[in-house]
């Protein structure tokens, strides 16, 4: 007899439960989303929805892009490679936009090259310039963000905040690399002054790498935990995980 868990029904019940709160989930992620706009009093276009994918099926991402999450991001580089592919069969024809999100080796910097149009995370030149010639031989232009560690954990990659405007200006010299912004992940803290903090680092760099000349207003920052925070501190691009997929294994 049923208990009322979820797992009870026939299969085909359980996964139609699964696409409904996929859907439900995103849905209430874009309505916080233009929630905190709003509160900051920005229009909710300014801000987008990156999905981040990391330890989903192909089957769970195809779910959400029937829901319209087409925008995905990626951590590694392997699971990149394993489920581009099968989404492409699972959903022939959808207009993704994939981006790299995670920490990158630059050994893995040409393959990622191949499956994504942007990188979140340049820390350091060397990756820059791998991804720069991968791009040029290609005949394309990455657009990328600069990875900060606006928080200064230790655990966390991202340059110094103190060398982000210059680091921005170098890889933005390199051919075929488009920096269209910041990136960082916020502060590890239940503490939302220090969460805040984190977030007005950034907003402030924002403005001193456009004050230097670059075209590069965006920022990438925000997850389940702090979107809205981030959004309060001009973000535009959130990163969203466990609060599209629910949480991870
Ligand atoms: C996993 C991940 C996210 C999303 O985190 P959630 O807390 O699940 O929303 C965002 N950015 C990066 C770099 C991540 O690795």
């Amino acid at each position: 007899m049923s208990t009322g868990d979820t797992n009870d029904g026939p299969l085909s019940d359980r996964t139609n439960l699964v696409i409904v709160n996929t859907a439900e989930r995103y849905q209430s992620v874009l309505d916080r989303v233009a929630t905190a706009a709003r509160a900051a009093g920005r229009a909710p276009e300014s801000v987008r929805v990156l999905a981040a994918v990391k330890t989903q099926s192909p089957e769970a991402i195809a779910t959400l892009v029937d829901a319209g999450g087409t925008l995905l991001g990626h951590n590694r580089a392997q699971e990149l490679a394993e489920v581009a592919p099968a989404l492409a069969t699972l959903r022939p024809g959808a207009t993704l936009e994939t981006h790299f999100i995670g920490q990158l080796q630059t050994n893995k910097a040409a393959r990622v090259v191949d499956l994504v149009s942007c990188v979140h995370s340049v820390d350091r030149m060397s990756l820059a310039r791998k991804l720069a010639t991968a791009a040029n031989s290609r005949g394309r232009v990455l657009d990328v963000f600069v990875q900060v560690n606006a928080s200064g954990e230790e655990t966390k990659a991202g340059v110094r905040p103190d060398d982000a405007v210059a680091f921005a200006l170098d890889v933005a010299a390199l051919p075929a690399l488009r920096v269209r912004g910041m990136m960082t992940i916020g502060a590890h803290s239940s503490d939302p002054a220090v969460v805040d903090r984190s977030f007005a680092v950034m907003q402030e760099l924002s403005d001193a790498v456009v004050q230097a000349g670059l075209d590069a207003p965006e920022l990438s920052m925000g997850m389940s935990q702090d979107l809205d925070a981030a959004i309060a501190r001009g973000a535009t691009m959130v990163r969203i995980g466990s609060d599209i997929f629910g949480p991870r294994p």
